[in-house]
């Protein structure tokens, strides 16, 4: 098993390895921890009953768009460990050539096709989670880590979803689950006291808020929040919300602290941006995310902002093209492989294919590089719902490029440090949390 592990962890250069009893496929590797995530992502993967995930991993949980519903797992590596939030529970995963067992105390993904057996680790589900706020809530209702941040979905009610016919984006989950497992409406006291236990326990850097269509109040609701965590807990904060035209409102709420802005405009493509987003198309617009992406990713500067999109269903083409315009505004790449979650509207959607999904996150990582974004800079941010652009290192070129760029990164992290130390410290804010327009 240990040689396995070594293999993988040389970023998958050495030789198959067979297991005991099972067939061998000579020329084959195995997947350096990347590939591996991308696979997984694809395929999904079945648990096996040797595994003792109810005392061993975090509870899964159905929120952020049902994308969360995977088990979280950790693949270890030489140049980074590669968080990854795995579908488990889809149809498309009970047909998986991955299995999750247990042996000897020590998780491994298996794959059936050629018998290798990848040492993977299973994150605990924090102490905290089981606790209550002193306003008698779960804190677990209240946000969830999501790889190694806290995740915290401000309010359930994605208005999309209240329009007849529903302007729901056609991948998403969320008018089914928020509310069942997550406390409806935050309160920014439990907000508060989550955050702190997140932040002491969890070691957590980085608190991210989200939330679906709130009828062009979005930034407004977000803002208290935003205050509430900066002044009174210390965290970077983010912060993803449909956008506006009134920029000064993102001026207001990096006047309050706000660190990050994304933007899910999923489809580069328009037509596909119409047919699967019919609220954002109908009531924000497409050039809206544009728009917004921009001024924001010119304000905060170079690899703070993100524009995020679905791979798998509008062509290759586009994906690579939304890339290329995310990257070239120095915003940096937030790219999902499309999950047919359950209950979705595109539940019976086909999985992507893992040798497309290979080529959109080569071309990522070349774009970043070409780009300079930085990657992995911000101290212990982990996203496990997406292919994150530092992962994409295992993708990279053996290049001169490559360890030139890597090497600017090294040096980026050092001197990041001292910085986003000074961004953690709670601090007193006297900007209202009441946003109003410039006079
Ligand atoms: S904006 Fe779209 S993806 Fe987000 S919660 Fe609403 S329907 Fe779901």
């Amino acid at each position: 098993m240990a040689e396995v592990g070594q293999n993988v962890a040389r970023g998958g250069q050495g030789g198959p390895v067979s297991v005991s009893g099972g067939t061998s496929y000579p020329g084959i590797r195995p997947l350096n921890p990347c590939e591996l995530e991308i696979d997984l992502f694809c395929k999904g993967m079945r648990i096996d009953p040797s595994c003792a995930l109810e005392q061993d991993a975090r509870f899964i949980t159905r929120t952020r768009a049902g994308l969360g519903s995977g088990l979280e797992i950790v693949i270890p590596g030489p140049l980074k460990d590669v968080w990854v939030n795995v579908p488990v529970e889809e149809d498309f995963a009970q047909q998986s050539c991955y299995r999750l067992a247990l042996e000897d105390g020590q998780y491994f993904v298996m794959d059936e096709r050629q018998n290798f057996h990848y040492p993977i680790r299973i994150p605990p589900e924090p102490a905290w989670y089981t606790r209550l706020t002193s306003r008698g809530t779960p804190m677990h209702k209240v946000g969830v880590l999501q790889g190694t941040y806290l995740g915290i979905y401000i309010s359930n009610s994605c208005g999309f979803w209240y329009y007849s016919p529903p302007l729901n984006c056609r991948f998403c989950a969320t008018g089914l689950n928020v509310g069942v497992n997550e406390v409806a409406v935050k309160d920014i006291e439990d907000v508060v006291e989550v955050a702190r236990a997140a932040k002491e326990e969890s070691g957590v850097t980085f608190v991210h808020f989200n939330s679906g269509y709130q009828t062009e109040r979005d930034l407004d609701v977000a803002a208290p929040y935003v205050k509430a965590v900066k002044s009174r807990v210390g965290a970077l904060v983010g912060l993803q919300l449909i956008p506006t035209l009134d920029f000064w409102k993102y001026d207001r709420l990096i006047d309050l602290g706000a660190d990050h802005f994304s933007f899910c405009y999923e489809f580069h493509n328009p037509e596909y941006f119409a047919k699967f987003l019919p609220g954002k198309q109908e009531l924000v617009g497409q050039q809206t995310f544009f728009r917004a992406l921009e001024y924001t990713a010119k304000k905060l500067g170079k690899g703070a902002c993100s524009g995020e999109i679905i791979a798998g269903v509008e062509p290759l083409e586009d994906t690579l093209k939304a890339i290329d315009y995310i990257t070239g505004i120095g915003a940096f790449p937030t790219v999902c492989i499309f999950r047919p979650t359950i209950g979705a509207d595109m539940e019976q959607w086909p999985s992507p294919r893992y040798e497309d999904m290979l080529v959109v996150f080569r071309h990522l990582y070349e774009a970043c590089r070409k780009n300079s974004i930085p990657m992995d800079v911000t101290p212990n941010i982990e996203v496990s719902l997406i292919v994150q652009p530092g992962d994409t290192r295992y993708l990279a070129p053996r290049a001169w490029s490559t360890r030139w760029y890597g090497l600017k990164m090294a040096v980026a992290r050092q001197l990041a440090r001292p910085y986003f130390w000074w961004k953690r410290r709670p601090k007193s804010i006297a900007a209202s949390d009441v946003l109003s327009p410039p006079q």
